[in-house]
């Protein structure tokens, strides 16, 4: 049994996968069952567990995986984005060190204790935050390394590819084969659902080929959690255009230009797939502006689903508040938010925009190969996971 941030965890009996697929909107699981195409998935569901749960807002990659590693929220781990502001410094940074990390994970409070524990991430960006502080072998797909391309038998696949996140289960699957960690957490990337909707070809292709991973993973003994770490939506018009609403472009309008500061966080190096456009954002105000003038005025904007102060947010979605604008902005199911629009290049979209960030993408799957003792009604969250499979299996 360890304890991490206030909850506890039996150490596992059997070998257990914990898999994040990035971007998996449930729907992507059911249309692939009924085109036939995870017939390992859709047999095992009839003896293990299907559930919903919520993911943690913003609904990105970051807090999402961080949540689901440290089991508890933002506001007590920490990573809130990919990209946040730091009115300490004065500067626009990245999330991905691990000095912004402020918990324990369980991973590593397992690797403590003696448990072998084994991490596979699809980017390099997330290595480092999920295997801090703990002993084992942790590595990316990005960055393999001539002796991880040697165990896992697979070319290095480029950043931008399915063959990404492929490589991470068949890397789980020659780990549980070669060292049979007791632990492993493999975290995908949403390369393919940016590009496709639950139920097309290319969508149920990619889910065909976890199927047999899965199946891989399971013959060899393992329990097998799968969550996810945000779901996905088409962000799109009628005619395919982007439905885009440039928040800086408002507010310069409004305030003044570059008076006011729009945070973006799901800006990160690779924006190719969605333009750094998702459905939330963040903004400081210049000080002694009405904050509650604002929050009104962009509500009434179409596409907005919530506009909310900062303080009020942090304590609504459990986030850093120290980490937080003055205004908390989430965009509707079919929208996204821009700074200016001159500071978008769409041109890389080659696929009608798809997103996540807002509250339209928190619903996820968590999907075990083992019944489960589950409170009816119970409101589960991604970052329950670990506790599913460690202490409520049946
Ligand atoms: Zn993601
Ligand atoms: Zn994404």
């Amino acid at each position: 049994m360890v304890t991490v941030n206030g909850r506890s965890y039996a150490a596992p009996r059997s070998p257990l996968v914990v898999l994040c697929i990035d971007g998996c909107e449930p729907d992507y699981l059911t249309c692939a069952m009924e085109a036939g195409a995870m017939p390992y998935l859709h047999a095992t569901l009839g003896r293990g567990t299907w559930a919903l749960a919520n993911c943690v807002i913003p609904s990105f990659t970051n807090p999402n995986n961080l949540s689901i590693v440290t089991g508890a929220p933002p506001s007590v781990h920490g990573i809130c984005g990919n990209y946040f502001y730091d009115p300490h410094a004065g500067v626009e940074v990245m999330m991905n060190d691990p000095k912004y990390l402020r918990a324990e994970t369980i991973l590593a409070r397992f690797a403590d204790q003696g448990a072998a524990v084994a991490v596979v991430t699809a980017k390099d960006k997330l290595r480092r935050l999920l295997g801090h502080e703990m002993k084992g072998a942790c590595f990316s797909a990005e960055t393999a390394d001539a002796d991880v391309l040697e165990l896992v038998g697979l070319p290095r696949p480029s950043v931008y590819s399915a063959a990404l996140s492929e490589f991470v289960f068949a890397a789980g699957v020659k780990l549980l084969a070669t060292s049979r960690p007791d632990i492993m957490y493999l975290s995908t990337t949403d390369y393919v659902q940016h590009k496709h909707a639950p139920g097309a070809a290319a969508a149920n292709d990619f889910y065909r080929m976890l199927d047999g991973y899965l199946r891989r993973l399971d013959a060899a003994g393992a329990v097998i959690a799968l969550t996810a770490d945000h779901g996905m939506n088409a962000k799109t018009d009628a005619a395919g255009r982007p439905n885009v609403i440039y928040l800086q472009d408002l507010l310069d309008g409004w305030l003044g230009a570059g008076r006011a500061r729009v945070i973006l966080p799901i800006t990160d190096p690779y924006v190719v797939h969605h333009g750094a456009l998702g459905s939330f954002a963040t903004v400081y105000l210049p000080d002694g502006t009405g904050v509650d003038d604002i929050v009104t005025r962009l509500a009434a904007r179409p596409g907005m689903e919530l506009v909310i102060d900062g303080a009020a947010g942090c304590r609504r979605f459990e986030l850093p508040a120290d980490r937080m604008g003055d205004i908390i902005v989430i965009s509707a199911r079919d929208s996204v938010l821009g700074t200016s629009a001159a500071r978008h290049d769409l041109t890389g979209l080659d696929a009608p925009l798809r997103s996540h960030g807002g509250l339209s993408e928190q619903r996820v799957p968590i999907v075990l190969n083992r019944p489960t003792r589950l409170d009816a009604g119970a409101h589960l969250r991604n970052f329950d996971v670990f506790d599913v499979a460690l202490n409520r299996l049946a």
